[in-house]
């Protein structure tokens, strides 16, 4: 039974020394109680408090880790339901499914293509993470292909009914924590054995919420944290019902057998890539913690990791790109040297104009804390003042002979203080809009 902030209070230290982030130990009780705080924030709770609190203040979706080491990725461990509340967490964890009864060839060539298609934005490697193993009815073949996946760098989900089956590949594969697929009504007793002889995560699956709830809370008695949830549904309608079900009352009602991860299979519900990729960018948004497709084509992947990335980042923290200078392409001693903000969006679109271009360029990135151009100079974070000794400081005039300043046209204003700032430089205007720079670079430069 979940405690209220009040009898959590109770418990407190009541320092109100502010040192968990918020000024007194009501307000911490309070954003215990809805799960907006873990309560190893505050260094003063007793051992008494802390044992009688630990399950009462436990995020209302667990966060499971699937995989370890480097291979180890985290889903669930949300606590809002919608992103503008607060944020995501844990971004939702793709993977693809690799049957073992696919011949080596086909096999090879998604492991390729798993590790492979990682992309590079925001300062942010953006990739797949998961392979799901499928049982083909030969353990041995089931574990062989299960450690090429994990040596291909994957976390792992391994998909059998037959617990020897499974038992087979966590010889070759235990040490790497992979998610076990799954305990059923017919199977949980087994499989929660192999799941607490390995310690690894098993997900639960069952063909109605309530039925999923039953056997979760079954595997949570017999001492299981570490649980992922399949509702069984392979109907998109359906299966955007059972998911906000389950989250509803993981969040709302703090119910604890279905405060878990879920796992969807968007390659088995869809019969072509983009039916299969508008699925899965469903269930990004709409609470899946792990999804699995049937393949790493990067026309799929690529937009779901951009969707994920939206998704999953903090709204009230506008992303950002790191302040410095870009090369794009080669760009040499006369090479032209532009300049715009480090929002990220402003930045993608900049970069990307300028590459279309063709026109070896430095492309410098100002630290605007996030701002888009004409937000920035209006808060007096792409001004004159501030600009000027970036440049200075940046390294760009050891870069290059250039002293030419290429600035937004929407920043035109600022060139007379720039001028100032920057004595030995001529100041050039840009195009207002992004997609004017290719034929400005290509008209002046090229
Ligand atoms: S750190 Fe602990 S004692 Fe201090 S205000 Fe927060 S809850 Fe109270």
């Amino acid at each position: 039974m979940a405690l209220s902030g009040i009898q959590i209070f109770k418990m407190m230290p009541k320092k109100n020394c502010a040192e968990c982030g918020v000024p007194t130990c009501l307000a911490f009780a309070m954003n215990l109680a809805a799960g907006k705080a873990e309560l190893d924030q505050c260094p003063y709770v007793s051992d008494e408090a802390r044992e009688k609190l630990a399950s009462a203040s436990a995020p209302p979706i667990r966060t499971v880790q699937i995989g370890a080491g480097d291979n180890a990725v985290k889903a669930g461990g949300e606590t809002v339901l919608f992103r503008h509340e607060k944020t995501f967490n844990n971004p939702t964890a793709l993977g693809c499914l690799v049957a073992a009864s696919e011949d080596d060839a086909t096999i090879d060539e998604k492991l390729k293509a798993f590790k492979e298609l990682s992309y590079e934005r925001v300062g942010l490697t953006l990739k797949a993470e998961l392979v799901a193993v499928k049982d083909g009815g030969d353990p041995g073949r089931f574990a062989q292909v299960a450690k090429k996946a994990s040596d291909a760098g994957a976390a792992l989900v391994l998909m059998s009914d037959n617990v020897d089956t499974l038992k087979a590949a966590l010889a070759e594969v235990g040490t790497q924590k992979p998610l076990l697929y799954a305990a059923t009504a017919a199977n949980l007793d087994d499989v929660s054995a192999l799941a607490k002889e390995f310690d690894c995560p098993l997900t639960v699956k069952a063909d109605k919420v309530g039925d999923v709830a039953r056997l979760s809370a079954k595997l949570v008695e017999k001492g299981h944290k570490d649980i992922v949830l399949d509702s069984g549904s392979r109907k998109m309608s359906e299966l955007i019902r059972d998911q906000v079900l389950i989250r509803r009352l993981a969040l709302e009602k703090l119910y604890r057998p279905l405060g878990f991860p879920t796992i969807v299979f968007p390659c088995e519900m869809a019969d072509n890539p983009v039916d299969e990729a508008i699925t899965a960018g469903t269930f990004i948004s709409k609470y899946g913690g792990i999804a699995i497709l049937s393949d790493f084509r990067g026309e799929v992947l690529f937009p779901l990791l951009l969707q994920r990335l939206n998704i999953f980042t903090d709204p009230q923290r506008p992303m950002t790109t790191e302040q410095g200078i870009y090369p794009i392409g080669t760009p040499g001693d006369d090479s032209p040297i532009l300049i715009t903000s480090n929002f990220s969006l402003t930045y993608f679109i900049v970069s990307g104009e300028v590459e279309s271009s063709r026109v070896p360029s430095w492309l410098l990135v100002l630290n605007t804390d996030g701002l888009s151009v004409l937000t920035a100079w209006a808060a007096g974070k792409f001004v004159g003042d501030l600009i000027g000794p970036f440049v200075k400081k940046s390294g760009i005039e050891e870069k290059t002979k250039t002293r030419k300043l290429i600035i937004p046209g929407a920043a035109a204003i600022i060139s007379g203080d720039l001028e100032e700032e920057l004595p030995d430089w001529e100041i050039a205007i840009g195009p207002r809009e992004g997609a004017h720079i290719p034929a400005y670079l290509r008209q002046n430069y090229a």
